[in-house]
């Protein structure tokens, strides 16, 4: 049975590019008489705000998606606690202390996310305290578990590249785990058979698979799907205020008729599908 989710996180109001995404999450898994899950990513401390989980549920239901919502990651803290428990244990993450500025100012290449670190505090001797993040030795991790493959429904099989990244931060100072780790124990916890989403987050699936093997998680499809931008070729996003679907929804429009506007193709004026490689946000 296929198993796919939609995993917003609570940092402002959907807009039609999440629609968009639940869409096609949503029929890809009732394609197969499978399920659609809605996990709902609150685990960032600085930014999220839990009042806005309500609304995404509102909005799911506006857009007649049936879907079973899973426990969001404020209640799993102890399960991403194990896993760097065990990857330290491994061996295989060590605390920085580096700021973002010194980061900058130190690195010599770029990655997805911006400057890849350059393993400032790898051989320092760093004691681990409140303000430390962990980080994963990535040359390590990347020769134990050997090459890695993972295949994309769209475009095909990739080879695993996680160290595009560099070391990446699993532990995080404002925010429990990161990103990563979360949403990686996550699929799995939940039984993800299909991970759909932007592909925006095209290159984070390099890392996903790396810590499936190192956690020895199982392991899913991905479906990476197009992305709606606007005139200018960025994508929608919270902070550009993209409209709300909430508003949407409350000024009486029909979410049904949103929704098969997307399904076909019809969209906003100014708004378009875009199949290219974006970096992460
Ligand atoms: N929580 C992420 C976001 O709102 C989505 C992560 C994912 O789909 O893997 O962008």
């Amino acid at each position: 049975m296929t198993i796919t989710r939609f995993a917003p996180s609570p940092n402002g109001p959907l807009h039609l590019g999440h629609a968009w995404s639940a869409i096609v999450g949503h029929d890809r898994a009732k394609a197969d008489d499978g399920a659609f899950l809605l996990r709902i990513e609150d685990i960032d401390g600085v930014r999220s705000r839990p009042e806005l989980a309500d609304a995404f549920r509102r909005d799911l239901e506006w857009l007649r998606l049936d879907f079973r919502e899973v426990a969001p990651q404020s209640q799993r803290i102890a399960t991403y606690r194990d896993a760097a428990d065990s990857l330290r244990a491994m061996g295989l993450l060590y605390p920085c202390r580096c700021t973002r500025t010194e980061i900058a100012a130190a690195a010599t290449r770029m990655g997805p996310d911006g400057p890849v670190y350059p393993g400032t505090c790898l051989h320092r001797p760093i004691a681990p305290a409140p303000g430390v993040v962990w980080r994963l030795d990535m040359e390590q991790a990347t020769d134990l578990c050997g090459p890695l493959t993972w295949l994309d429904e769209r475009r095909g099989e990739q080879q695993a590249r996680p160290e595009v990244f560099g070391d990446v931060v699993l532990w995080r100072k404002d925010a429990p785990a990161s990103y990563h780790l979360a949403a990686t124990l996550d699929d799995a916890a939940d039984g993800v058979t299909c991970v759909t989403r932007g592909l925006d987050l095209f290159h984070a699936s390099h890392v996903h698979r790396l810590l499936q093997a190192l956690l020895g998680l199982e392991v899913p499809v991905w479906h990476h799907h197009s992305l709606l931008v606007e005139a200018d070729g960025r994508k929608l996003a919270k902070r550009r205020d993209a409209p709300a679907l909430s508003d949407r929804r409350l000024a009486g429009e029909d979410g049904r008729a949103v929704a098969a506007e997307l399904r076909h193709g019809l969209l906003d004026t100014g708004i378009s599908f875009a199949d290219t490689l974006f970096q992460s946000a």
